[in-house]
């Protein structure tokens, strides 16, 4: 074996997923109630956490943030041909909710800035067809929402914001995941308030509520049957399902206790990274995230920026080597096989091409060493 190929113990990983110590706790009080399917005590608690921005008219668990992006098209009535415009720069969620209702997405390039879309470029790529625009709010870091909603306004088109990563982050004060007609996050074990696989639905626009439930509950009333708001439970719509079970939300109930200390500290290690990061920035050997004063992030990531995709290549080998896992993000959507297939681009994906080569995210999580992958990059980048 050459030096190169003998396995490095990972001393550092990625990602690794916070436990409050009170999960299991919750998980047995669900089973003592004796309700596991969905909807039950702890499902009530969730909602009413995340009703408690101002914004939010309801507030529905899913099992993922995917489901909730998929209940967001069907809510929106996504026929075969619609074009949805969002950045190429995401996760394939965002896209794939709008592609199985037929939808065509229609890629804009993203800010240099933030890595979110390009609200300047948004206008162009209206055509006819558009029926909605999905910003993505990149690292909790929040699109320029006031021009979107502007425009989605004066354009008569839905907003469906795609806060995936964007619980606990803010917008000019106000909650990611509010400020759209409909938002969606995701639990998912690598974000930052977890349940395994889960996510929501945020409905803010009140004209959308009961519908959301009924698409929710598999096309049924039952929801408003248990309110005893109609005498029978039958099939009204199209649906599926899409809650969660009761163990999920016992999860996320304990997570969602904890959110403002595990965001504090997350914060923590986010500044430490950015504090121990600035010399290698002035020296030219990489780029520091860039957070618009009108924003306020979760540390939901922290990466840089590599002069080039050799430079990150090397960087993520040497950084293994020292025992610390990295890794890249997203391959642009508009160049996957399937983006290929049924996306279109609005415009040249300048900034999304030579980004999305460059990004490497460092280890983030409740407890990490920060200072101990500081010193392994500043060698690595050397
Ligand atoms: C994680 C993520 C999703 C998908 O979330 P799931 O809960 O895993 O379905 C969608 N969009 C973005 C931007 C994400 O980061």
């Amino acid at each position: 074996m050459s030096p190169q190929a003998q396995p490095v113990p990972v001393r550092i990983p990625f990602n690794k997923p916070y436990m409050t110590g009170k999960e299991l706790w919750n998980i047995a009080q669900a089973h003592t109630n004796l309700h596991l399917a969905g909807d039950g005590e702890f499902t009530r608690r969730c909602h009413a956490w995340l009703e408690r921005a101002p914004q939010v008219h309801k507030a529905l668990l899913t099992h993922s943030c995917t489901a909730a992006l998929e209940m967001a098209a069907l809510l929106a009535d996504i026929r075969p041909g619609d074009e949805v415009i969002m950045p190429s720069y995401t996760f394939v969620s965002t896209a794939n909710a709008f592609v199985l209702r037929g939808a065509v997405p229609v890629f804009v390039d993203i800010r240099q800035d933030t890595l979110n879309i390009d609200e300047q470029l948004i206008e162009a790529a209206i055509t006819p067809r558009t029926r909605a625009i999905v910003p993505v709010h990149y690292a909790g870091v929040a699109c320029e929402m006031d021009t979107i909603m502007a425009l989605a306004r004066q354009r008569g088109l839905l907003v469906v914001e795609d806060a995936a990563q964007g619980v606990m982050a803010t917008y000019k004060g106000r909650t990611l995941g509010t400020l759209g007609a409909l938002g969606a996050y995701s639990f998912h074990e690598t974000k930052n308030i977890i349940s395994g696989e889960g996510g929501a639905l945020l409905v803010n626009d009140p004209a959308y509520a009961d519908r959301a439930e009924i698409i929710r509950e598999k096309g049924t009333n039952r929801s408003q049957f248990f309110r005893e708001q109609v005498d029978k439970y039958t099939w009204v719509d199209t649906g599926s399902s899409y809650l969660p079970g009761e163990v999920i939300a016992a999860f996320l109930w304990a997570q969602m206790e904890e959110a403002e200390s595990i965001t504090r500290r997350r914060m923590a290690a986010w500044e430490q990274y950015h504090r121990g990061l600035a010399g290698l920035e002035r020296e030219g050997l990489l780029r520091r995230p860039i957070v618009p004063p009108e924003c306020q992030h979760n540390a939901h990531m922290y990466y840089i920026l590599l002069p080039s995709l050799q430079a990150r290549t090397e960087v993520i080998r040497r950084l293994k080597q020292s025992g610390v896992n990295t890794v890249f993000h997203y391959v642009p959507l508009h160049s996957a096989p399937h983006g290929l297939k049924v996306g279109r681009c609005a415009g040249p994906m300048t900034h999304t091409e030579n980004l999305s080569e460059r990004l490497l995210r460092l280890p983030m999580w409740v407890g990490v060493d920060a200072a101990a992958v500081i010193e392994a990059l500043c060698q690595a980048v050397a």
